[in-house]
């Protein structure tokens, strides 16, 4: 059974005697499949003082010479993509092809940070005559990112590849409930070049990301996760003058229009809610309904019951969360909402112990009700009817969150308008995930992000870069000033 240390200067580091240990379940059926180590918070000063050390050398070698370590690791996690794709399984408890299609972007991830030097060039300008003001980006320096249970390899890998590709030096706090996916992260950098130093590890919770947002060592902090965190850990990062990136929960709205392509829609809304098992910050969480849409309804929860749970549904990350989200149902039933499809109490044959949630339909949820307002993170769909876009627009811009919307339609006009109202970082029409592909960058709004900037994609370059701008003269003798 593994037993998770922390991985400081390109080395696993001892167990020791009063570390304090967590064990990591499988969600498919309970089982114990290794242990991780809650490591104090002095345990952050050794990884601190080899990103340090590295980042000396690190940060000055050319980009086109940093890119070469992730052309090789895009190769690697190509080679190993199917004993990734079951590590994540084990430890996360979605599907094989969902573990698959994780490793997928993180390759597509590393593909746009192996283009980084065709970003990053720098500009040149005359500015005045005899006088040239250049720009170029160099690295923050150390930096951390901090990463949640729900995509063990494709979010950290929205931080590794670009901060480490544009000169920083990383430690990474995986989450304790997954962290044996990044100890094979780990070997692959390390297989393909990365020299020690540049990527560590620190193993823990509460008490580490508490350390990490104080350290004086870590210039930026990059946070994924709920909101709830993600506000704690800004505030603190900012609070000791680091550079923060916090991306937070969500509650993401549909809105369907009657003219909406009922097989599209329902087959695109299925997979939205059910996928991961619910568990993604771009999962449809509620659907409102605009008008008469019973028969886009109907489709959808035919579409639904071909969701089986152990099958082509995974389970839910931990009992605490299998129980949380059946209370959600619950009290949406005792409040007056109609369950059309119920996955509570499912069990998967021979995984008696696994955490599984069957894919829940509600309808004629109210606004006001808890299961239409906060994140419940699971396989959950609450269905919002309303009369009006602009009463289902109303209740989209209500919510605190504003990661993703999507509208269902055919008309070209509503699906613009909606793109305009809705309060949302990432718009979809007839899509059901819309997660920007790289070049793309991928950010929310409002309560779903905090600080400047999107996390992927070109524009995460200002957050793990300075722009140094150096203003040069040579021809004294000219007798031109500054302004001429
Ligand atoms: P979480 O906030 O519980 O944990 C995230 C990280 O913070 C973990 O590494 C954890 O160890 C640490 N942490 C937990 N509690 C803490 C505390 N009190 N103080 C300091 N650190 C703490 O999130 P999770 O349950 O691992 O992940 C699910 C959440 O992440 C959902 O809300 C989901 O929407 C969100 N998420 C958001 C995005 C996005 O792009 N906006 C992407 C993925 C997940």
């Amino acid at each position: 059974m593994p037993l998770v240390t922390n991985y400081v200067n390109g080395e696993w580091t001892e167990p020791e005697e009063d570390n304090r240990w967590m064990e990591i379940e499988s969600p498919l059926d309970g089982s114990v499949i290794g242990k991780v180590v809650m490591s104090s918070p002095v345990a952050l000063n050794a990884a601190v003082t080899a990103a340090t050390k590295a980042f000396a050398h690190w940060g000055k070698v050319p980009i086109k010479e940093r890119v070469q370590v992730f052309f090789k690791y895009k190769y690697l996690l190509e080679r190993d993509i199917d004993e990734l794709s079951r590590l994540i399984q084990a430890e996360n408890g979605k599907t094989y092809d969902e573990a698959k299609a994780e490793i997928e972007k993180a390759i597509e991830l590393t593909e746009f940070a192996c283009s980084l030097p065709q970003l990053v060039q720098g500009e040149v300008m005359e500015v005045s005559r005899g006088v040239e003001c250049r720009t170029e980006t160099v690295p923050v320096g150390v930096v951390a990112s901090i990463v949640p249970f729900n995509f063990p390899a494709m979010v950290p890998n929205w931080t590794i590849p670009n901060a480490i590709a544009l000169g920083n030096c990383m430690i990474i706090k995986p989450s304790e409930l997954v962290p044996l996916t990044m100890v094979r992260i780990a070997a692959l950098l390390k297989e393909a070049g990365l020299p020690g130093g540049v990527f560590n590890i620190v193993n823990g919770d509460r008490e580490m990301v508490e350390a990490i947002c104080d350290h004086p060592g870590i210039q930026a902090v990059s946070f994924v996760g709920s909101t709830k965190v993600a506000k704690i850990v800004y505030a603190r990062t900012t609070a000791s003058f680091k550079r923060c990136l916090a991306l937070g929960g969500a509650k993401n709205h549909l809105l369907v229009m009657p003219d909406a392509n009922p097989a599209m829609t329902a087959v695109n809304i299925t997979a939205s809610m059910s996928g991961c098992a619910g568990q993604r910050c771009m999962a449809a969480s509620a659907m409102v309904a605009v008008g008469d849409t019973d028969d886009i309804i109907n489709k959808l929860v035919e579409e639904a019951r071909k969701i089986i749970p152990g099958k082509n549904l995974g389970a839910v990350i931990t009992k605490q969360a299998k129980e949380r989200i059946e209370r959600y149902i619950t009290e949406a039933e005792q409040q007056g909402a109609t369950i059309l499809l119920d996955g509570r109490n499912a069990v998967v044959n021979g995984m008696k112990e696994g955490y599984y949630v069957g894919p829940t339909v509600i309808d004629h949820v109210r606004p006001e009700m808890a299961v239409a307002r906060e994140e419940i993170f699971g396989p959950v769909l609450a269905i919002i009817r309303s009369n009006t876009i602009d009463e289902a627009l109303a209740i989209e811009n209500a919510s605190p969150y504003g990661n993703a919307a999507s509208v269902f339609t055919q008309s070209g006009s509503i699906a613009r308008y909606v793109a305009e109202k809705a309060s949302a970082g990432m718009i979809g029409v007839n899509i059901g995930v819309p997660v920007p592909r790289e070049p793309f960058s991928f950010g929310g709004w409002n309560e779903s992000r905090f600080g400047v900037g999107d996390i992927t994609g070109k524009s995460s370059i200002s957050f793990w870069t300075k722009l140094k701008k150096t203003t040069v003269k040579w021809n004294p003798e000219a007798g031109i000033n500054w302004m001429s």
